[in-house]
């Protein structure tokens, strides 16, 4: 094992998962950079409501994502899109851009305008001087890094998932979400083969976090 390894942990998972705040402890504990692309999507979808696109007319979103120059800003350890020289706000996670996000995401155009972009964030990672990445979304373990060192794939049951969106003040049809997000052509939600799979409904974040860190902690042993 080389003194310095570069990781890559995979997380994919539904929402209210838990994938965020893990993700976050992860890259805190490890020094990784933390990507969310399910706030890539979500900032494409706003981007595209804002330009009047809609899933139902793909010319419309064609045009669009020609005009998108996608770029990324490191905060606290986040890799935070910038569009158009621009970071998104909290219109991501507005009620419109839950309701749509799904229905921009199945679009094969949308998922490859970010693909080469989400892969890229490993040189974002080397740049800033981390110790990996830790990207977080839908389907990553099986589409965007399929070789990942890690690939974890959390779920809970719908109702303490419901349950925990309602908590944080926060209106989410997440079964919803998670039946178009997995009934989509273009890379379904999934829990990819040979991920490790993690039933979160009873558990703490910081245990979860744990049981995920119980893994990757061997690799940087000395
Ligand atoms: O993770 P979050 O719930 O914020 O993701 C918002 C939406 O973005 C998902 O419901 C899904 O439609 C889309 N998404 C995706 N692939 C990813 C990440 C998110 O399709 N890798």
């Amino acid at each position: 094992m080389s003194a310095n390894p570069f990781i890559i942990v995979a997380i994919d998972g539904g929402a209210a998962s838990g994938k965020s705040t893990t993700s976050r402890i992860l890259g805190e504990r490890f020094s990784l950079l933390h990507s969310d692309t399910g706030s890539y999507y979500r900032a494409v979808t706003a981007e595209m409501l804002h330009r009047g696109a809609s899933p139902d007319d793909i010319g419309s979103v064609k045009a669009a994502l020609a005009d998108l120059r996608l770029g990324t800003r490191i905060e606290g350890g986040s890799a935070e899109i910038e569009i158009s020289g621009r970071r998104p706000g909290d219109e991501i996670r507005s009620r419109e851009v839950n309701d749509a996000v799904s229905h921009f995401a199945a679009i094969p155009e949308v998922r490859e305008s970010l693909l080469g972009y989400q892969r890229g964030q490993t040189a974002a990672a080397r740049k800033g001087g981390f110790r990996g990445l830790v990207m977080e979304g839908r389907d990553i373990g099986s589409v965007i890094f399929p070789d990942a060192d890690f690939r974890f794939f959390l779920h809970a049951e719908s109702a303490e998932r419901e349950r925990r969106r309602e908590k944080e003040g926060r209106v989410d049809r997440v079964t919803e979400r998670d039946r178009i997000d997995s009934s989509r052509k273009t890379a379904p939600f999934s829990r990819p083969a040979g991920a490790i799979s993690i039933d979160t409904t009873l558990l703490t974040i910081a245990e979860v976090a744990d049981r995920m860190a119980a893994f990757i902690a061997p690799k940087f042993a000395p």
